[in-house]
């Protein structure tokens, strides 16, 4: 899911670096401000939506001895894993909480979501595709016995209720950022595409095709990759998911899950993944404790950074995390 990006950000022209607060004019201040307001109506409205819905709202950890591998992926692009020892324990930092979702999903708390903070050291050389920074929030969330249809649900409304009271709250803000009338409330359902029909239409560059040609938000399904996200072993399909915002891309990505100790073991060997960073999973898996689920995580800086129309979306972090540069805050 990474390699066409870092493709693409070689030819195109070079997105400018968002600045630290301290160096903002006072037109960007008013700019950032404005970024601000947005940032905290989506995150009011998605966690209402979450919380109506039932689902309980977990308080997020920052070191872990197992989180997510982030592997196999074709153009994986991270260049520090950062892992220290406490108590005489190696600790990871969070790359995602996707396998605190599936044990919690599948013991206390059936319907959850997480405002998850992730480290991904990516590549210096990602400092301009304006879609990566190296610390961002996830609103990751997983429900038990929900299928691929439930969790596409769930998100086409929660959206949709999003940008309907963006629309009508947040006009000044809109209008400042000059996305009143471009930002248009998403009809649901969206459209689905397989990823193989879109690699036939676009190549080995179809997330980037895709982006370019839609006008509305789109599901892409059955996509190769980390050993959590369901597949059929008889016909080699995933039931797996990423949502695409118009001119924009990726702002999601989720899965049914797998639960069956002899596949995710098999995958985990497959994959060449440490088995001993996930023996609680599978130990889980074998005594038949782990619950068939499905979710998905939301990058938030990039869901804001589309609905504000931002070039970089470091713009939406009030501490500009971008790749390869280590500002002093
Ligand atoms: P990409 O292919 O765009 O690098 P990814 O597919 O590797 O992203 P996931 O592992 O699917 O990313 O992460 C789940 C979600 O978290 C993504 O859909 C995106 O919204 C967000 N996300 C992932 N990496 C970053 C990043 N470096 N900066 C900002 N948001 C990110
Ligand atoms: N949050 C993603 C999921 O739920 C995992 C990830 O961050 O890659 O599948
Ligand atoms: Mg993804």
């Amino acid at each position: 899911m990474r390699i066409k990006q870092t493709q693409k950000q070689e030819l195109a022209p070079l997105i400018e670096i968002p600045k630290p607060l301290h160096q903002l004019t006072d037109l960007e201040i008013q700019r950032k401000a404005c970024i601000g307001k947005i940032m905290t109506y989506t995150l009011t409205s998605l966690t209402n939506t979450f919380v109506k819905k039932g689902f309980q709202w977990l308080l997020p950890i920052a070191l872990s001895q197992s989180t997510d591998p982030l592997w196999p992926d074709p153009g994986a692009s991270i260049e520090k894993r950062i892992e220290v020892d406490i108590y005489g324990k190696p600790v990871r930092t969070t790359a995602s909480m996707i396998i605190h979702k599936l044990v919690a999903a599948s013991t206390a708390y059936p319907k959850l979501f997480i405002l998850s903070p992730n480290i991904r050291i990516e590549k210096a050389e990602r400092a301009h595709t304006g879609k990566h920074i190296y610390e961002f929030t996830q609103l990751d969330f997983e429900a038990r016995d929900a299928t691929s249809k439930d969790i596409f649900a769930l998100v086409e409304d929660a959206i949709s209720l999003l940008v309907e009271g963006l629309k009508r709250d947040m006009q000044d803000e809109l209008t400042m950022l000059c996305r009143c009338d471009s930002l248009k409330i998403p009809k649901a359902p969206f459209k689905i595409y397989d990823r193989v029909e879109l690699e036939a239409k676009y190549g080995s560059d179809w997330e980037a095709g895709i982006a370019q040609d839609i006008c509305e938000p789109v599901w892409v399904t059955n996509i190769p990759r980390e050993f959590y996200d369901f597949e059929d072993f008889k016909t080699g399909k995933w039931d797996n998911y990423d949502l695409f915002l118009p001119q924009f891309g990726e702002v999601l990505s989720g899965a049914k899950r797998e639960y069956e100790y002899k596949k995710i073991l098999t995958k985990i060997e497959c994959d060449q993944v440490k088995k001993e960073n996930y023996a609680l999973v599978l130990n889980m898996a074998k005594e038949g404790k782990l619950k068939p689920t499905a979710g998905a995580g939301i990058g938030m800086e990039r869901l804001v950074g589309w609905i504000a129309g931002v070039k970089h979306i470091a713009e939406c972090q009030p501490f500009p995390r971008v790749p390869g540069n280590v500002n002093e805050l």
